[in-house]
């Protein structure tokens, strides 16, 4: 490359060096790895882990997020001794991988304006197009971190402990400790390779303490809860825009569903929105609480067969938006 002959003809010093090193970075930028909008511990996990597997094979990339992180997510990062990557929400110009999604509505705003060099993903496939080639890894397994472990195996590159640590952790997180339908037995296989690795003698122990944090939701203000886990979808033509919050035990909205009803009522004015969706999940009875708003008054019975009550209804069984919630709402709108 023109660039490295350039660089050849200097002479070498220290101080020298660092300006190269400097100058070298300004003019070739370094690639990004980002996840969705509203970030969750896969896409900030998926970022850490990529990042450090592309920069290892040569090629300098750096961890982003575009937003800001939930308390679960922070308690990951400290336990394993992270930074908050990068806080970066424009990439007009610039070459990014894109982690955890494939939707325009979940990725940068001015996404058509970057170079999308990968998706590494375990989401239905979404609406995102290149006009360049592009590597995808994309699979139906429980999180995008177990895809991840993949690609280092592949690559014959070794996980550093504390990054395997926050990979485990992220599927502990995405699989609901193994109790999601989306569950497979590569996520439970991965997660106990990386256990081995990151030195973690009980995963499982450790993902109910996750939870905890997860479920600590006293003296979080309504919205912040609505948005926690909060995503748009495109469902022929209708914006949709379901959010899940997965706790150990449901009673701790009791004294907090009237306002959260009003705030999903409020957000769908606000966003022009045909319907809000909110999951009340219970990871220890294993079934969600469904709050809805929306156009359709009939749209929990046509999508999940059960019709709500005051806008309310249990779905035993249900505790994943991708598989179990997203799909028949998408057989509701292709009508
Ligand atoms: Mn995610
Ligand atoms: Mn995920």
């Amino acid at each position: 490359m023109a660039l490295t002959r350039l660089f050849a003809i200097y002479p070498s010093n220290k101080e020298f060096g660092r300006i190269q090193k400097n100058l070298r970075r300004a003019l070739l930028m370094p690639n990004y790895v980002v996840g969705h909008k509203i970030p969750d511990s896969d896409s900030i996990c998926s970022a850490i882990a990529l990042s450090y597997l592309k920069t290892t094979l040569g090629e300098e990339t750096v961890p982003a997020r575009l937003g800001e992180l939930t308390p679960e997510t922070l308690f990951i990062l400290d336990k394993f001794g992270f930074e908050q990557p990068e806080l970066k929400t424009s990439y007009a110009g610039e070459s990014l991988y894109i982690v955890d999604h494939s939707e325009r509505t979940q990725g940068p705003d001015d996404i058509d304006d970057a170079t999308i060099l990968g998706i590494i993903d375990h989401h239905k496939l979404g609406d995102i197009t290149t006009s360049t080639p592009l590597e995808i890894w994309v699979r139906p397994v429980g999180c995008t971190n177990t895809i991840i472990k993949m690609m280092y195996d592949f690559h014959n590159v070794e996980i550093p402990k504390n990054i395997a640590g926050a990979m485990m952790c992220a599927i502990l997180s995405d699989t609901v400790i193994f109790k999601s339908p989306t569950c497979t037995t590569a996520d439970i296989k991965c997660v106990e390779a990386l256990a081995e690795i990151a030195g973690i003698e009980n995963p499982k122990d450790l993902g109910m303490d996750m939870f905890k944090v997860k479920s600590a939701v006293d003296g979080t203000p309504v919205r912040d809860l609505v948005l926690r886990d909060f995503k748009d979808f495109d469902m022929n033509g209708n914006l949709v825009g379901i959010g899940q919050l997965e706790v150990i035990d449901l009673a701790i909205f009791d004294n907090m569903k009237a306002d959260l009803e009003a705030d999903i009522a409020k957000l769908k004015a606000e966003g022009n929105r045909h319907s809000v969706l909110l999951l009340l999940t219970d990871i220890m009875k294993e079934g969600s609480e469904l709050l809805v708003v929306s156009d359709n008054d009939n749209l929990s019975l046509e999508a999940f067969g059960e019709a709500t009550t005051d806008g309310k209804v249990w779905l035993d069984g249900v505790l994943s938006r991708k598989k179990q919630v997203v799909p028949p709402l998408q057989g509701v709108f292709a009508k």
